[in-house]
Parts: structure tokens; sequence; C-alpha cells
């Protein structure tokens, strides 16, 4: 099937350059058979590629390991014990991530398995962590599918659903446009499945408390997102300075579907990811430390450069990796804030000394710059 036309250059899908598409299981698993749905799975995967010859990155979230596993395993239909979706997950996770790598395989694109958990996205290295082979992976051309780590997860510790989750891999690798492929076509000020005289709402701009009620869950009884957790992370999403939308999964090729305006929910951020991010850098209100730079740094970061090791002369307080420090130059003024790629210990042994030294130094291979440029953000007085 061919779908053709101009996509509108004001939808924030066709000006994004990093995009996260969540695929839930109601979608991915066809609920008679519990096999994958492989000519929608197909014209999904011609959709990302086409993303990708448009010059987008693109990271999948995608949902169905406990749906593909569960009939494996012989499990009834309903609700599941914790240790039986656990045990699904594992199972189904294998056919899940053959089956990207068929269909996104014929079109050349490589794939990679990543499944997380809450705490990968909530503590700070662990984070970092996640967020720099992410990064890697779309720089080494990848397309990373992303899945919560559905059989480690205990309930106190589990998304739960991939809608947050996907959210939080949004925020952590500020992406500007997060697509949910979902069973209902977007937002609407009742569940449109009970109630005849609900709206649709094409266009969120604020989460008010008014849309945060219209949150009454969706009929889809594969998945576990209902329009609640998609409020939720739209608030986490446009937090970030990314776009999002709801949109109705189930035909062929819904993503160009999107791209060529059709009905979808858009909920808007108030600013970019980077501006977001700079903003929360530059805002913390105490940093762990402070790095004193020499004049040539110093004149380095006015022109927007990163901080390389060799202009810090000298380096206050303890601090981890991601920590926010101070950058002042060597009268005390303060020129900058970022975060650090290195923990106190390491930048201190890393003073001074050129990048290519850093392996030798520490013993691995780090970053090349104490803070890169993204990470930092020039003081007024800078
Ligand atoms: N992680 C679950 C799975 O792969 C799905 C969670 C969800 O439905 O959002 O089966």
């Amino acid at each position: 099937m061919s779908l053709s036309g101009a996509a509108n250059s004001s939808n924030p899908l066709t000006q994004a350059r990093r995009v996260v598409v969540k695929v839930g299981s109601a979608l991915l698993v066809e609920s008679h058979s519990g096999q994958v749905n492989r000519t929608w799975l197909e014209s999904l995967a011609a959709d990302i590629s086409d993303l990708r010859r448009q010059g987008r990155e693109v990271l999948l979230v995608s949902s169905g390991a406990i749906a593909l596993g569960r009939r494996s395993l012989g499990l009834p239909v309903g609700r599941l014990k914790l240790e039986e979706s656990q045990a699904a997950a594992a199972v189904g996770q294998i056919s899940l991530a053959h089956a990207w790598k068929e269909v996104l395989g014929r079109h050349e694109l490589g794939v990679a398995q990543i499944l997380l958990t809450l705490s990968d996205t909530e503590e700070r290295r662990r984070y970092l962590n996640a967020r720099s082979t992410l990064n890697t992976l779309l720089r080494l051309g990848s397309i990373p599918v992303i899945n919560e780590n559905d059989t480690v997860a205990t309930a106190e510790i589990r998304y739960g659903d991939n809608d947050r989750l996907a959210a939080r891999v949004a925020q952590m690798i500020s992406a500007d446009c997060l697509v949910l492929l979902s069973d209902v076509d977007g937002l609407y000020t009742a569940d449109p499945t009970r109630d005849p005289s609900a709206i649709f709402i094409p266009e969120i701009r604020a989460i008010t408390p008014e849309i945060e009620k219209m949150g009454t869950g969706s009929a889809s009884d594969v998945g576990s997102g209902g329009m609640a957790t998609k409020i939720a992370a739209a608030k986490i999403a446009v937090g970030a300075g990314c776009h999002m939308c709801v949109a109705l999964g189930r035909e062929l090729h819904p993503v160009r579907r999107i791209e060529l305006g059709e009905r979808c929910s858009w909920f808007y951020p108030a600013s970019t990811p980077t501006a977001f991010r700079k903003q929360w850098i530059a805002g913390t209100l105490k940093p762990a430390g402070e790095l004193i730079v020499d004049d040539g740094a110093a004149r380095a970061l006015r022109r927007g450069k990163s901080l390389l090791p060799a202009g810090v002369t000298a380096i206050v307080g303890e601090f981890e990796r991601g920590d926010a420090l101070l950058i002042r130059d060597s009268s005390g003024t303060e020129l900058a804030r970022g975060l650090s790629a290195y923990s106190s210990r390491d930048a201190e042994r890393l003073r001074g000394r050129q990048s290519h030294e850093i392996e030798a130094l520490l013993g691995f291979r780090g970053r090349d710059e104490l803070i890169h440029r993204d990470d930092l953000v020039l003081s007024s007085q800078g």
C-alpha cells in the first residue's frame, strides 16, 4: 500500500530531528493469534525507513513482550500475576526483538535492543550511562528498540506502561518529537467509546487540571496504557521541550499518516529540548563544585566551545559525573555552569592535562571534554 501527498510543513513530526515512536501491544500483537501483526509491522518499518531517509534519528519504544510470550507459555487470558508476566516477557522479548530485526533489516537498518528499568531513568549515574549508550547507537546509525526490563522490574519499581517509559526516553536523549501509536486517535473530553458527546481535542498547549481529568482510559485490553498514562507521558515530554502526539496506530503506515496530517492530538511544549536543558542547568541552585579555568579556556568558553581538562587550574568540592558545576575565571568571576563528565577525583587527575592523555591517566577512555558544550550554559556576566 502506498500513501502519497505532501507532508504539512507545520507538523511537528516533519520538523523533528530526533523522533521516539512508541508502539503499543494492541497494535503489534494480533489478539486472535497472539502473534506479531507482520503486515502492519512491515508498513511501520517502511515509515521508519522513510524518516531515516529524511535525515531524522529514530528510536522505538516497543511493547509486546508479555502479549507475545503469554501464549507460548500457555498462560490464561486476563490479568497475569507479576511473576507470570515476567516469565511471559522473558519469552516474548526474544520474538519481539527478532520481529524488529527482521522488518527493519529489510530496509538495511540495524537494530539494537535496550531494556530499561525505572531506576535506569531515575538514578543519575544509570541515567547518564543509558543516555550515552543511546546517543552512541544513534551516532553509529542503529535504531534502538527499547522496552521495560519486565523480567527484573518488581511491582514497586516498575513503569508497567511504555507510555511514560517512552516519554522518559524522549527526555533523556532530548528528542523533539514523541509519537504514541495507540488504539485511540487522540484525546477526548470523555471516553469516546462510552460517551457519544465526547469532543476530540487536536491541540493541547498546556496540561491543565481539566486536561488531566480527561484521562479516563481507553478500551484496550492488550496493552496497559490508558489515556491517564498518555497524559502523564505528555507532562514529561513537554516538560523537556518535546512535542508529543497520540495517534491511532491501527492502520497500515501509521507514521506516514501522521506526517500527512491524519487526525491526532498534539501536545505542544513551550520551548525546545536544548533550551529546557540549558535552562535547567542554568537554574541549578546549588552547584556541587567549582572549576577555575585559565584565560585561554575562558576565551574558548565565551566562544561557545567545550571545556577541556587542559584549561582547568583548580577544582573545588567533591562531585560525581553528571553533577552541575560552576566555572570561574582566574579572577573568580562566574563564567558558566555545566554538567561534569567526570567525578572530582577523576577531574583532579585530568586537571591541566591534554585530552589524549585521559586513557593513560584514568585507565579508561572517557570523554575528551570535562564539560561538553551541550552541557554548558554561559552565565550572563560571562
Ligand atoms: N513492557 C510491556 C511488554 O512489552 C508492555 C507495557 C505496555 O503495555 O505499555 O509487554
